[in-house]
């Protein structure tokens, strides 16, 4: 068993399950915050019912990361804790007050796990759960030829928000600002700890453990299942994006701690390849040619091609790294075959 005490916040969460799933896989203890208890209780059941080591795992009720005390009370009631996974980050574009519902829990909840971890001299490390819509221009403004990197910045701001209720481009915003409070601190208040940034793209790829509502899923687990949903004769959206899966996510948070001399201060992209909703579309035909779904392709249309826009290189990252990525192949078929189970 590993020594370390693992806090994650936002336990419940998609990229969070996993990660908590791979931490007790590797003999970490695990603390987990919830925003209620009946949540934390169902986390345990699916923890116990997966044949995971349960005794590893216990939960904190946090309801609300915004507020200030939240993190000092954890940290001082578990002094054992000496690594935090911050996770939690609303991921919710139907909001209609984005500076309520999506700045202000990104930015302020970041820094008071930033002040509260500062507090406490057990922490060694801390891994904060970014975006790559802090790193690619999701405005628009930017001129596509420029390489976006680990090291560029969405010069979005407030002022790019085409109205209060903007969800899309205000995640992005509540992102930014909160990656931006991060260097920030590294570079102001001398941390004790190791600070690392994980910049997931859009997170595909199944659920860590038992799907109770197949109709439910998160909200980048859902392109894959909106997909599923189709019915031959349908037109499938038209978007392109790089995506990552969820196991390669949390093993990457894991890693960010594990090696945090080498990734101590870096900002890591986690982005492979790209997704059409057609290409997924060919993927579940091929894998399954029993369900009836609407027709994929592997070609991008001439809008998929031009919103294709920025080039970018994610290659230190991977070198940080070091490990495979999951190919859309298989993150779509696993996906699919764990939907299709619950049904
Ligand atoms: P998720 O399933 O919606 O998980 C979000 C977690 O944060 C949930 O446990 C949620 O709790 C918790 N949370 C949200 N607001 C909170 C608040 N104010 N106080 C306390 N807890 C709060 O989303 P996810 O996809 O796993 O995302 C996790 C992290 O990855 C976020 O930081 C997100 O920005 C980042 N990310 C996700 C993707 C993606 O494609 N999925 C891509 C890039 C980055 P409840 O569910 O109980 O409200």
């Amino acid at each position: 068993m590993s020594t370390e005490t693992v806090f994650v916040t936002g336990a419940t969460g998609f990229i969070a399950q996993h990660i908590v799933k791979q931490l007790i896989e590797k003999g970490y203890k695990t603390i987990g915050s919830v925003r209620s208890n009946e949540k934390g209780e169902n986390l345990k059941s699916l923890i116990k019912q997966a044949g995971l080591d349960s005794k590893l795992f216990s939960y904190v009720v946090v309801p609300d990361i915004i507020k200030k005390e939240s993190f000092d009370k954890v940290f001082e009631e578990n002094p054992e804790i000496t690594v935090v996974l911050h996770t939690a980050s609303p991921v919710d574009f139907s909001v209609k007050d984005v500076q309520k519902g999506l700045v202000d829990p990104a930015v302020i909840g970041t820094k008071n796990i930033l002040s509260s971890a500062q507090q406490h001299k057990n922490i060694k490390h801390l891994v904060i759960t970014s975006s790559t819509a802090t790193v690619q221009d999701t405005t628009g403004n930017r001129p596509s030829t420029e390489l976006v990197t680990e090291k560029s910045w969405n010069p979005i701001t407030h002022d790019d928000l085409k109205s209060p209720s903007d969800g899309q481009l205000g995640y992005s915003l509540s992102k930014t600002l909160a990656g931006k409070e991060v260097v920030k601190f590294f570079e102001n208040s001398n941390p004790h700890f190791t600070i690392t940034s994980v910049l997931p793209t859009y997170v595909f790829g199944p659920q860590a453990f038992e799907v109770k509502d197949p109709n439910q899923l998160n909200h980048s687990a859902e392109i894959v299942n909106q997909v599923l949903k189709s019915k031959p004769g349908d037109t499938l959206p038209e978007q392109v994006g790089t995506f990552i899966d969820v196991r390669d996510v949390a093993h990457a948070h894991l890693k960010a701690f594990e090696i945090a001399d080498k990734t101590n201060g870096k900002r890591l992209v986690t982005a492979n390849t790209y997704w059409t909703n057609p290409l997924i579309a060919h993927i579940i035909n091929k894998n399954f040619p029993d369900l009836k779904i609407a027709k994929g392709s592997i070609e991008l249309s001439d809008k998929e091609i031009k919103d294709k826009g920025q080039k970018f290189d994610f290659s230190a990252t991977r070198e940080i790294l070091g490990f495979d990525y999951v190919p859309l192949e298989k993150s779509v078929v696993d996906s699919v075959k764990q939907i299709l189970a619950t049904k």
